[in-house]
């Protein structure tokens, strides 16, 4: 693998096609975030103001999970004309009120806006702050929108991580910010790497409890871990950080080339980032082994789903030698991904945007092996016959880093040999 040699690609002359699509679209709103940020930042309550949709979404989303405390709910507002709008703000402040009196575990509460007219009439971001008021410094109120009018599936974690922004205190010393929820498991393992490639300061966006804080200023510097962060980027660059650019750390090649751009960013030499991902790159590479004889030469079509489809499908092509038919992905941040797109092999299909009905028009036609895909169009397309994977499912499992590239690989398998079962 090019990686164990260099830790740096080379350049591709030709690179994807890379198309727009405008039309019908089938993804989750961004309230399904909750599901996996609310097990990130474990003293952190998220608050829905939504209606009984909004409900049911984030109860059916989360619904295999039980707890004695939750740590997500809704408050439904009913249709109200503008006159009643006075009113809502005082019942949004007596559920806040009732909520935090009784759990005191609470310190940091998000409150969540949605789609429906009658909570767009609400100014959450006033709300916010008037709550805050009354219940710093033990609670800190925020608030950001998990609409389905203005954002897909994994944008309310961007949404979410960038309302944390304004709220990091400044710093001028020299830090890594590894940005994007990730498993703690996985968090650990990156900061044992990042401490054994020398680089120390290294901190992480979200922390793991409210008053886990990151400094950040002009001397730090930060390293994407998902795709789908535009607007905690942007918010970032505005407190004066920088982007480290490199691909995401999904597979083996992935983590080293991402270990390997913070290490460069640090002045850290190529030689000591080969020494410290020895071991890991090796128990990688056999973890894939057992799965490649399964994927190599498999057809994958990727519907436009949670944005991490782009660097999915560098690793299933690089690593495991699956065809690209189409890889399709709600939005394409071209600056984030381009050292993923320019891993994917050259004249790679690549559709930003939806329209539905030519996307099933083109996979039913190109009857993929694999398709990955959100869970409204698994049924239907497992009805035709055709294996599919949620895609959901790469974010609710840990799937970053050597010790998951295994795990990940595995999450391709088991839907072909699941049909391969049924086939008999
Ligand atoms: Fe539906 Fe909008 Fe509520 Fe999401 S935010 S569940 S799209 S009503």
């Amino acid at each position: 693998m090019s990686a164990l040699a260099s830790p740096l690609p080379s350049a591709v002359p030709c690179g994807p096609e890379i198309r727009h699509e405008r039309g019908q679209r089938a993804v989750f709103c961004g309230l399904t975030g909750i599901v996996w940020l609310h097990r990130k930042i474990q003293d952190a309550f998220f608050l829905v103001v939504g209606s009984r949709t909004c409900a049911h979404l984030i109860q059916s989303a989360a619904g295999v999970m039980i707890f004695a405390e939750p740590r997500f709910a809704t408050a439904i507002i009913e249709e109200r004309d503008l006159a009643g709008l006075a009113d809502a703000h005082e019942e949004l402040d007596r559920v806040v009120r009732r909520l935090l009196e009784r759990r005191p575990d609470i310190k940091l509460l998000f409150l969540v806006g949605s789609c429906p007219s009658e909570v767009i009439k609400l100014d959450l971001g006033r709300a916010a702050t008037r709550l805050s008021e009354s219940f710093m410094p033990d609670v800190r109120v925020l608030s950001y929108s998990g609409s389905g009018i203005e954002t897909t599936f994994t944008q309310g974690e961007d949404a979410c991580l960038a309302a944390l922004v304004p709220d990091l205190p400044r710093n001028a010393d020299e830090s890594l910010l590894v940005v994007g929820a990730l498993a703690d498991v996985v968090e650990d393992q990156f900061s044992r790497l990042f401490a054994d490639l020398g680089i120390a300061n290294v901190r992480f966006l979200p922390g793991r409890r409210a008053a886990d804080r990151a400094p950040i200023g002009s001397n730090t510097r930060y390293l994407l871990a998902q795709p789908f962060l535009t607007d905690t980027a942007r918010a970032l660059e505005d407190r004066g950080a920088t982007r480290i650019p490199a691909p995401f750390p999904l597979g083996a090649e992935g983590t080293t080339l991402w270990l390997a751009a913070a290490a460069r960013a640090f002045g850290i030499s190529p030689a000591r980032v080969v020494a410290v991902t020895e071991a890991g790159r090796a128990r990688a590479a056999r973890a894939l082994q057992a799965h490649r004889a399964a994927l190599s030469g498999r057809r994958v079509f990727f519907f436009p789903d949670s944005q991490l489809e782009v660097p999915l499908a560098r690793f299933l092509s690089r690593e495991m030698g699956a065809a690209l038919i189409e890889v399709g992905t709600p939005y394409l941040h071209r600056g984030h991904l381009a050292e993923d797109l320019a891993l994917l092999p050259d004249g790679t299909l690549v559709t930003e945007g939806q329209s539905l009905d030519d996307q099933l028009d083109r996979c039913r036609a190109a009857r993929p092996d694999l398709t990955v895909c959100g869970l409204g169009l698994a049924n239907p397309l497992e009805a035709e016959d055709l294996a599919t994977k949620w895609s959901i499912e790469l974010l609710f499992t840990p799937i970053q880093g050597y010790e998951q590239a295994g795990d990940l690989a595995g999450l391709f398998t088991r839907p072909l040999a699941r049909r391969a079962r049924l086939e008999g």
